[in-house]
């Protein structure tokens, strides 16, 4: 197993299943089931949740009458919302699991300390990172980033919908090639998208490879880290 510590980064609207927003629990029981069979192959694993299922700051301040910073906050207190969910399909699933909070609220969860979550995860306890950076104007995709060079993950894992990324929209054009593999800089490209700009220039400069892979294949997370990367693309 080469890739011994990993960040798994999963969007809100992932956890929303049919209903396109709020919670389905069926979704977070798969979810942490993918996550126990990377730790029980000896994988330690930081996840980060999205809030975009709950609320967004940009789009909660679209009329003016929220702030956008204050609309930020409510996304971030959003993924600690997803947070406190997944801790307990994590615990439902058998594993042991910590969350820590950028935000203090020290009633629902640790603070963010990296030399205690690095602790936990040497312990083989799934770490959720909740409440994204802390700061607004930023996103969980940053959050995510930040927390992988951070705690010294040897890869950022994008779980999405898709199955890796793709030279132009797949959904609008028949002819669109996955690409397999991508350099930072193409990354980077308008329509490619992967992640935005600050969580990209993160990775290139930390040299931490991202893979962005379809979830919804059961046992691809584990599949990619055993090295079978037809599910997936890379960028490095
Ligand atoms: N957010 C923020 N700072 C951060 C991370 C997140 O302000 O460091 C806010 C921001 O408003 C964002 C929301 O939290 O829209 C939810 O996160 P995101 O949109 O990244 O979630 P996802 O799209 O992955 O569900």
């Amino acid at each position: 197993m080469a890739n011994k510590r990993v960040l798994v980064k999963f969007s809100g609207e992932a956890l929303a299943g049919e209903a396109g927003h709020g919670i389905d629990t069926q979704i977070l029981k798969y979810i942490a089931q993918e996550i126990k069979s990377l730790v029980d192959a000896g994988i330690e694993v930081g996840i980060v949740i999205g809030g975009g299922n709950i609320i967004r700051g940009v789009t909660a301040a679209q009329d003016g009458i929220i702030k956008r910073t204050s609309g930020d906050y409510m996304g971030m207190l959003a993924t600690v919302i997803n947070g406190v969910a997944m801790q307990e399909a994590c615990e439902y699933a058998g594993l042991q699991v910590r969350m820590q909070t950028a935000i203090k609220m020290e009633q629902i969860a640790e603070p963010y300390i990296n030399r205690k979550a690095t602790r936990h995860l040497e312990k083989g306890r799934v770490v959720i990172f909740a409440a994204g950076t802390g700061n607004p104007f930023f996103t969980t995709d940053t959050a995510a980033t930040l927390r992988a060079v951070e705690i010294g993950a040897e890869v950022i894992i994008k779980a999405t919908k898709v199955d890796g990324v793709y030279d132009k929209d797949p959904a609008k054009y028949s002819d669109a090639k996955k690409l397999d593999e991508l350099t930072y800089d193409q990354a980077l490209q308008d329509h490619i998208k992967v992640m935005d700009d600050t969580s990209i220039a993160l990775a290139k400069d930390n040299s931490l490879p991202i893979i962005v892979c379809d979830m919804s294949i059961q046992g691809n997370l584990l599949d990619i880290l055993n090295g079978n990367m037809q599910n997936c693309s890379i960028v490095k």
